[in-house]
């Protein structure tokens, strides 16, 4: 019997529904969402595995044009992205009038890589609006097959999982076919971690804040997580720990909840604050933080 397996990359503008896309395709919860833009900042793979087929998602931050240093790596994962997939998932929503980066909708018009093109949240608008944005990318991307989803609702998903078996190439697996993502445990953590950040503090807080796991320890009935919420200067520390604590005692609770969930075990999450002085602009610390491939 022959076997089917590729890389397929979505990408898109910010906040238009990549990771509640991916995490429908994949049916878990791998990418966390919010309605703040940017809230992925790596890439993000998610795994799905038959027998006789591999697909290996990428959620991608979403396309933005550079305002500081951090950005300028969110945007080289998108640029790997174009390159290095076997099929492109271009995602947009009904509200987004055109694409928002030209280099990147250039990109995707001289690819030879098949383009599908998800116009997604339907649910929010008439029939009449969805035949019109599909009129308008038919004009943007001529090549690209064009389908209007809700991933939120998974609303005509089967269709696009089965154009993705067809367009697949022919290839052994690429992963266990047990695994359902390339990142760690510790990965998750932070991930939770910085959702409950989005959640709970509002302006450029979120966005200054890094997480690192320092310890992951399984000792049976319980994991023991210590964890750092790095942030750029001090008044942004007084502002996450509250007063008497009281903020961060919620921001712990909230994710240890979702933790446990999570990976099915009981959790004690040990959290503290640390300032690390304008991390998100230093090449060296972007580096440590896993930003740069
Ligand atoms: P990303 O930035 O592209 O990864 O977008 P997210 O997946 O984080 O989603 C952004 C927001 O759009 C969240 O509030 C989602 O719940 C919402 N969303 C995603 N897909 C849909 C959809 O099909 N319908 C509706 N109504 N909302 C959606
Ligand atoms: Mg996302």
């Amino acid at each position: 019997m022959s076997h089917k397996a590729g890389f397929v990359n979505i990408i898109g503008s910010p906040n238009v529904g990549k990771s509640t896309l991916m995490n429908a395709l994949v049916g878990e919860r791998l990418s966390i969402i919010t309605s703040k833009a940017q809230t992925t900042r790596h890439r993000i793979m998610g795994i799905v595995s038959d027998e006789d087929f591999q697909i290996v998602y990428s959620d991608t931050p979403g396309v933005l044009n550079a305002s500081y240093k951090m950005h300028e790596a969110m945007m080289k994962f998108v640029h790997t992205a174009l390159v290095d997939a076997d099929i492109l998932l271009v995602i947009t929503d009904v509200f987004e009038t055109k694409m928002n980066n030209e280099q990147i909708l250039e990109k995707l018009r001289e690819t030879d890589i098949p383009v599908m093109l998800l116009i997604n949240k339907v649910d929010l608008v008439d029939q009449a609006k969805v035949l019109e944005r599909m009129e308008f990318w038919k004009t943007q991307l001529p090549k690209a097959e064009i389908h209007a989803v809700s991933a939120l609702h998974q609303f005509n998903l089967e269709v696009v999982l089965s154009q993705i078996k067809k367009m697949l190439p022919e290839s052994p697996a690429f992963f266990d076919k047990e695994e359902m993502t390339d990142k760690s445990m510790r990965f998750f953590v932070t991930e939770i971690i910085r959702e409950k950040i989005l959640e709970n503090y509002t302006k450029e807080i979120p966005y200054s804040c890094e997480v690192v796991c320092e310890a992951y320890k399984d000792e049976g009935h319980i994991v023991h997580i210590r964890a750092e919420i790095i942030v750029m200067r001090d008044t942004q520390k007084g502002i996450i720990i509250g007063h008497k604590g009281e903020r961060l005692k919620k921001v712990g609770t909230d994710s240890r909840k979702d933790i446990e969930k999570f990976i099915e075990k009981k959790v004690f999450l040990d959290l503290h604050v640390r300032v690390d002085k304008d991390w998100r602009d230093k090449e060296s610390k972007l580096k440590k933080y896993g930003y740069t491939q």
